[in-house]
């Protein structure tokens, strides 16, 4: 079994997408600038957000957060999102999810320019990425297949399961996944709650992505013996024994796991470093006008 230590992985990301931006910024090119709007307190978004505004601040870009009370209006928040597509100086911008029930996530998302879209999460984005276009594609299945790339993994021919069907991350996943390229031409099963036999089919999965949101639920009798796992998930579970309270567990129960894989992402410290990545990369393209002009 190998570690696809996210870690490791995106910290060398980062330092290589620092020192594109020294020579970005010291050839006469803008400095790139995300900024993310963030609404309510959850705990979980805090530390995401946190987290995007520090890996900013690593890597030389700058970053601004606007911060709203749970009660906004949707119109107030779709304002907000105005001011930021308007802003000359800002190069992309994310609406941290999950919003309020009274605010639309789906009308927030179909009013940012989808050339500050670096979430990747406007139709216009999903659409171009479906039709293998130029696009800013999702940040999390971004993460992914840049794991895959960097550890070498062979992906062609492979049967991938994926384990979810969001718009955020399993179905964008699955998308890529079979395309004709590298890392994808898998054949893909996509999976939901309301597959039958999901054991069955993951036990011949691969590749096995794991992004249903359930701590702990992929046990060893789902996974095939050398296959790649992939976990997505984040869940906070109640942990005493823990300063916080609380402790982070994936989709996977990684002890149970991890002797039957090739590769296997742990959690904390896999894939959501990785997101961060596919948003910082996002940006830096936006800041470049790579996709857009
Ligand atoms: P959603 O809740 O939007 O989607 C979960 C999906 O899993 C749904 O399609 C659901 O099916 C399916 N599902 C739920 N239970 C089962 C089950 N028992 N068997 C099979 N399928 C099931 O979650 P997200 O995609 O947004 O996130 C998934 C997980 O990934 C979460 O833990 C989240 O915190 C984490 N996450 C991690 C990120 C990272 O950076 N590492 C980024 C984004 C999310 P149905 O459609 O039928 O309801």
């Amino acid at each position: 079994m190998q570690l696809l230590d996210g870690k490791a992985i995106s910290s060398q990301i980062k330092s290589e997408i620092k020192e594109e931006v020294e020579k970005w910024v010291a050839g006469g090119g803008k400095k790139p600038h995300l900024a993310a709007i963030l609404v309510g307190s959850d705990g979980a978004s805090e530390t995401y957000v946190a987290s995007k505004i520090r890996s900013c601040e690593e890597i030389g870009f700058s970053s601004t957060l606007l911060r709203f009370e749970p009660t906004v209006s949707e119109a107030e928040v779709l304002e907000a999102v105005e001011q930021l597509n308007n802003d000359p100086d800002v190069d992309g911008f994310i609406v941290q999810l999950p919003l309020p029930a009274h605010i639309s996530e789906n009308t927030i998302m179909e009013a940012v320019n989808p050339a500050k879209d670096v979430d990747g999460f406007h139709p216009v984005n999903v659409g171009k990425m479906c039709k293998g276009l130029p696009a800013y594609i999702s940040a999390t299945p971004f993460g992914i297949l840049e794991m895959l790339i960097r550890a070498k993994i062979d992906t062609s021919g492979k049967h991938c399961v994926v384990v979810g069907r969001s718009q955020i991350v399993g179905l964008p996943m699955s998308i890529l996944m079979q395309r004709n390229d590298y890392p994808g031409n898998c054949t893909v099963t996509i999976t939901h709650s309301k597959t039958q036999n999901l054991k069955e089919i993951c036990q011949s999965a691969d590749i096995l992505i794991a992004a249903l949101g359930r701590a702990d639920f992929i046990k060893a009798d789902y996974v095939k013996e050398g296959a790649v796992v992939i976990d997505v998930g984040i869940t906070r579970v109640v942990d005493p024994t823990k300063k916080s309270g609380y402790s982070i567990k994936g989709d996977v129960d990684f002890n149970d796991v991890a002797p039957k894989t090739s590769y296997i992402t742990p959690v904390p410290g896999g894939v959501g470093l990785m997101t961060i990545c596919g948003l910082l990369t996002n940006t830096f393209k936006a800041a470049k006008k790579e996709i857009y002009q």
